[in-house]
């Protein structure tokens, strides 16, 4: 029997789990999967709760429940892994042996890294995350009672997962005052350490001009230092200061403990990969799907779904003792709630950056690039219900694996000479 070890049963590790079930010759496997918890959260629900657009209690589900009966489920914490003895070290003072080793661990909100956060006056009463659900609950009533004044969303440093949530997070709370009427006593701000709204030129540029048409001030460049609870002011390396009466900010996203305890994680803790394999750069038989990896495309669970499609024939191949037969592509799909009952999409991968266009059939859609419709935004609220019971479980979901380029409005080339 081989031992295949998955480590973290969130997104990946599920949908993996379930994948490899699926292969001939599935029964010749003992299959592990390990997590600390028995809660599997719909992280994207973690938005919509301080608007009341989702209740709390349909964000968290039993994870057992979602996992197939015929794999070994662990609630432990794994400490360490030992590579010489091909060994997971647990909490509980078990060892599990592997000979293919699935890290899945995902990334974390820390924040402890930014001084002022956890540790200062204010974390929780006009300081909150939305990363977690503990965040995300208690910083509804906080936007319930933000009745003037300046709510400032922050982004601390990236990578982060989801890199779109803040700025959704920024239009809805906009959205949020103006149904209230109350939007102009309450200002938002937006403050990224980026040159832009976001990484990729056009999407960049649009996403900006989305900001500043809802009257959103955005602050740019700013590497925070720490929070000066006293003066209620983020404060930059380069001396900057903005001021909040509500700051919503996105910690440091940090991999797994035991990602750096084994000396496997770079400085912040995701595993060097072969891109286009999930491969470790390390050790051919350490295998790294969705947030946990280095790998420069969004961390997202679309793109979890999109790298297990490459993933299960790699590692296949690599059992068998054959060449590496697939390449992700780095394509990442992701909704933007823009408010108003609207939301974008992008559609990008390590070479494409996102442009207009329609998704997923050419000149059909029905789903709009870059530009928000209605009709985006009820996928991005049919996606919960996709989530649990379509991209889990493995079913075959309508988009494609690679990013296709049709339907895409992409810049003239210009003409071979
Ligand atoms: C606010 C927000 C909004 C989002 N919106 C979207 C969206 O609209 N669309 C989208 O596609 N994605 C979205 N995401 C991102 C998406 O949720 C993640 O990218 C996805 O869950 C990543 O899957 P993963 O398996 O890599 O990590 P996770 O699902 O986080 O799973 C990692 C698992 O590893 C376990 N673990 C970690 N360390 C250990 C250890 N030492 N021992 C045992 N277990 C361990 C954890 O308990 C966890 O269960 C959003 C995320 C957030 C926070």
């Amino acid at each position: 029997m081989t031992d295949i070890v998955i480590l973290g049963g969130g997104t990946a590790g599920t949908l993996i789990a379930h994948s490899l079930l699926k292969q001939p010759g599935s029964d010749a496997w003992n299959i592990t999967v390990i997590d600390r918890d028995d809660e599997h959260h719909y992280q994207p629900g973690y938005l919509f709760v301080p608007f009341g657009m989702m209740p709390a209690k349909r964000i968290a589900k039993p994870r057992h429940e979602f996992l197939p009966k015929r794999v070994t489920f662990l609630v432990d914490e794994a400490r360490r892994i030992d590579r010489e003895h091909r060994l997971i070290e647990l909490a509980s003072g078990a060892t599990i042996h592997f000979d293919q080793l699935v890290i899945a661990t995902g990334t974390t909100p820390d924040p402890t890294a930014v001084p002022g956060m956890a540790d200062g006056a204010l974390w929780f009463s006009s300081v909150f995350d939305f990363y977690t659900l503990a965040g995300a609950m208690a910083l509804k009533p906080a936007i319930e009672g933000m009745k003037k004044g300046r709510i400032v969303v922050h982004v601390s440093e990236t990578p982060i997962k989801c890199p779109v949530a803040p700025l959704e997070f920024a239009l809805l709370a906009q959205d949020y005052m103006r149904k209230k009427g109350r939007d102009w006593e309450v200002d938002v701000v937006y403050v990224t350490p980026l040159d832009g709204a976001f990484t990729k030129p056009v999407a960049s540029k649009t996403l900006g001009g989305l900001l500043s048409e809802r009257g959103i001030e955005q602050v740019t460049d700013f590497q925070v230092e720490r929070i000066d609870n006293d003066a209620k002011e983020l404060v930059s390396y380069d001396g900057r200061r903005v001021p909040f009466d509500l700051l919503v900010t996105v910690p440091p996203n940090r991999g797994s403990d035991v990602v750096v305890h084994s000396g496997l994680g770079d400085e912040a803790g995701f595993v060097p990969v072969d891109k286009h394999t999930l491969q470790s750069e390390i050790d051919p038989d350490i295998w790294v799907v969705g947030d946990a990896t280095n790998a420069p495309t969004s961390k997202a669970g679309s793109v979890v779904h999109f790298e297990v499609a490459s993933f299960i024939p790699n590692l296949l191949a690599h059992m068998a003792g054959r060449r590496l037969p697939r390449r992700f592509d780095g394509h990442a799909n992701c909704f933007i709630e823009s408010g108003r009952g609207q939301a974008m999409l992008l559609d990008f991968n390590y070479e494409q950056e996102p442009v207009t266009g329609v998704f997923p059939v050419p000149k059909v859609g029905p789903l709009t690039l870059l530009k928000p419709s209605a009709i985006n935004h009820a996928s991005k609220l049919a996606f919960e219900a996709v989530y649990w019971y379509g991209l889990l479980p493995g079913r075959p979901l309508p988009f494609p694996h690679d990013m296709s380029l049709a339907g895409k409005n992409l810049p003239p080339t210009t003409p071979a000479r």
